[in-house]
């Protein structure tokens, strides 16, 4: 019997269980990774953040979906891979051999400049680690009834994380106590046309989120600056880039410019037929695109058929990445800003629009993990 692997439990592979849910492949042995039996949707970690939703209207059951789809699941973390002997190491369940391989496994937050903020610092991955941390710096703040919080890096994640801490602490704290500050050493919303630019940099201001346009590095008291300042911080964000798990690095695999895996078209690996990788833990070599949830998700249903049909020996299909997408910035109460292209606009009928979005998106699993 042949067996495929699927390591991580990431938007591509959420879609890969659903297809196995309505047609698993005959005389196949499929078994799902991951070290947490459920999937938190990042693109409804803000809401959550700023009290809009359970945490339970943000996962996706994995080991339920894995259940249905008739897929062994394995709750534990891949440390290790030899492409070269089609072995796969896991940290407590050993080895396992594959004929084929699928590699949804994210990124890791780059937070090795904080380090030194030690216990006050709070890295957005992974995510379940995320929610049990804010979950208990927020019990910490209404004890003393202040909280001075940074997040550092502005990208999308670290804009839209500190209108929904800034928000949600306003509505638990005196407004006097609180103070939200964002670090842009890495520029604000790189990416993004300059008009998004702008409306957001209003939008922080509006809501009183501190800007602050300069690198900043871990330290005891918080954060400190290139002149010598510091900063005194109670829960430092670290939203500032991210990096490859190290086990890539020793795959055997090839490797884009930036460290993670290189695909190419169908999202094959560029250098071992029988590996497929989606989503931030690979690197689109022929058409580079910027890691975010939207592609890993688009690349979902490519990588299933893909995968399908490299177990019976057909050709794998295409897929063409978009060339732009649409993103949605919740800015902390129901409210949102839309970036497209450079154009943008915003309010709470955007913030409607990303609602039904992130409900409809996760909705599927809940019916497909409830079928058990
Ligand atoms: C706060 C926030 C908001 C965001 N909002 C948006 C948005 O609105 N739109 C957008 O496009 N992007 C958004 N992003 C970016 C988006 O989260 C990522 O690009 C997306 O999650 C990548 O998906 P993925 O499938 O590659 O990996 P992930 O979603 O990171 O999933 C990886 C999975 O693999 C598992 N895993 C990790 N390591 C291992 C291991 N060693 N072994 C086995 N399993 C492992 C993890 O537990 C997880 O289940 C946001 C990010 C953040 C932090």
């Amino acid at each position: 019997m042949k067996r495929l692997i699927l390591a991580g439990g990431g938007h591509a592979h959420l879609h890969v269980l659903l297809t196995l849910a309505r047609k698993k492949p005959q005389g196949v042995e499929i078994v799902l990774i991951s070290p947490f039996g459920r999937q938190i949707y990042s693109g409804m970690l803000p809401g959550w953040m700023a009290g809009h939703y359970q945490l339970d209207q943000c996962v996706a059951y994995l080991e339920r979906l894995a259940r249905v789809a008739g897929v062994r699941f394995v709750q534990d973390e891949v440390i290790r891979l030899d492409a070269n002997c089609s072995l796969i190491g896991c940290a407590q369940s050993g080895e396992f051999g594959y004929d084929l391989l699928s590699i949804d496994t994210g990124a890791m937050a780059d937070t090795s400049t904080l380090a030194a903020t030690g216990a006050r610092l709070l890295p957005i991955r992974p995510l379940e680690a995320f929610v049990v941390g804010w979950e208990r710096q927020l019990a910490n703040f209404i004890q003393t009834g202040a909280a001075r919080l940074a997040v550092v890096g502005a990208g999308a994640a670290g804009v839209e994380l500190a209108l929904a801490a800034r928000h949600r602490l306003t509505t638990m704290l005196d407004k006097a106590h609180v103070e939200v500050f964002l670090i842009e050493g890495g520029g604000l919303l790189r990416g993004h046309g300059d008009q998004v630019v702008q409306r957001i940099a209003r939008e922080l201001t509006t809501r009183g989120v501190q800007r602050i346009a300069s690198r900043a590095a871990g330290s005891p008291a918080g954060l400190v600056f290139p002149d010598g300042s510091e900063l005194a911080i109670d829960c430092v964000i670290g939203t500032t880039g991210v990096v490859p798990a190290p086990w890539i690095a020793s795959s055997g695999l090839a490797r884009a410019d930036d460290g993670f895996i290189a695909v190419a078209d169908g999202q094959r690996s560029a250098s071992h037929p029988q590996v497929f990788a989606a989503g931030d833990v690979a690197t689109r070599i022929d058409q580079p695109h910027a890691k975010s949830g939207v592609y890993a998700v688009r690349a979902g249903p490519a990588l299933s058929a893909n995968l399908l049909n490299t177990l019976v020996g057909r050709p794998i299909e295409p897929h063409r990445p978009q060339r732009r997408s649409l993103y949605l910035l919740a800015t902390g109460p129901r409210e949102a800003i839309v970036s497209w292209s450079g154009w943008t606009s915003g309010g709470a009928w955007a913030w409607r629009w990303k609602d039904w979005i992130d409900r409809r998106f996760m909705k599927q699993y809940a019916i497909a993990s409830s079928s058990t």
